[in-house]
């Protein structure tokens, strides 16, 4: 009597959640032509945390900003949850974005004339979202960062850890099934950096929502089930942790 009962509970997601096939990406700039992505055909799972990985100018942002839908690729296909969004239009895209991305930068891209309730409300405005349950909602999320004193601080008020926790907030808010985050650490301290990692890891854990991180940074390749090793526009290499996608979801009663 009094022992804790413990129930592990298995669930493998192998839905796919991003179709990347064939996708190739070349910049115009004057006569030139620089090619960003040569040619990139990768699946990445519903619930998975996949990290691609690269030094500066391989191409990581770009293949995330094609991902999101902030940019088209010169050739290819990206689907995510089976509908092609390098084909939308940009009123489809907004749209789109609006109900299943969330998106983390690494300069934070807060707005300085609003707090940080504000800040993270604004994906609820576009919503339509009513003032109450979006700031409900937007505080439980800065709550959730560790910024219950924070919340009416505007973005020069905070430290860098504290604004990319506000920016964290914001790309949760609403549950997007996709978060992106684009060198989310880079401009934070190891120790910061690491606190950071360990609350994105948690809340992507929880929520089940797929999590893809571009950065050139070893020690964040450490969190991800699945490395992507890119090179020149290519890919490298691919290392997973695990054959297939298990999720362990811990209960303790
Ligand atoms: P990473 O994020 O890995 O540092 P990027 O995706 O930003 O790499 O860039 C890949 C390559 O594409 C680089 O050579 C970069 O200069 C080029 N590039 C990226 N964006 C543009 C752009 N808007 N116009 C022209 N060239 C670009
Ligand atoms: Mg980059």
């Amino acid at each position: 009597m009094g022992d804790a009962i413990i129930y592990w509970e298995v669930t493998t997601i192998d839905e796919v959640m991003i179709q990347i096939d064939s996708v190739r990406k070349v910049y115009k700039v004057g006569s030139e032509k620089v090619v960003a992505l040569n040619s990139i055909t990768l699946d990445i799972k519903r619930g998975e945390v996949c990290c691609f990985l690269g030094t500066s100018g391989s191409g990581k942002s770009t293949l995330l900003n094609l991902m999101a839908g902030l940019e088209k690729p010169t050739k290819g296909v990206i689907k995510i949850k089976d509908e092609a969004i390098s084909k939308m239009n940009e009123k489809q895209l907004a749209k789109f974005r609006q109900q299943y991305i969330g998106f983390i930068f690494q300069s934070y891209n807060l707005i300085p004339t609003l707090t940080a309730v504000e800040n993270v409300s604004l994906p609820l405005t576009f919503r339509r979202v009513h003032k109450h349950p979006r700031e409900k909602e937007a505080k439980a999320l800065l709550k959730a960062v560790g910024l219950k004193q924070h919340m009416h601080h505007k973005p020069t008020q905070m430290s860098g850890g504290q604004q990319q926790r506000v920016g964290i907030a914001r790309a949760f808010v609403g549950t997007p099934s996709i978060i992106f985050a684009d060198e989310p650490t880079g401009n934070l301290d190891s120790r910061t950096s690491e606190e950071v990692m360990n609350m994105m890891l948690k809340m992507v854990r929880d929520r089940q929502q797929t999590f893809v991180i571009v950065t050139h940074d070893q020690e964040i390749a450490k969190y991800a089930d699945k490395v992507v090793y890119i090179l020149d526009g290519n890919i490298e290499k691919i290392e997973e942790k695990t054959d297939d996608i298990r999720r362990y979801v811990h209960h303790e009663e």
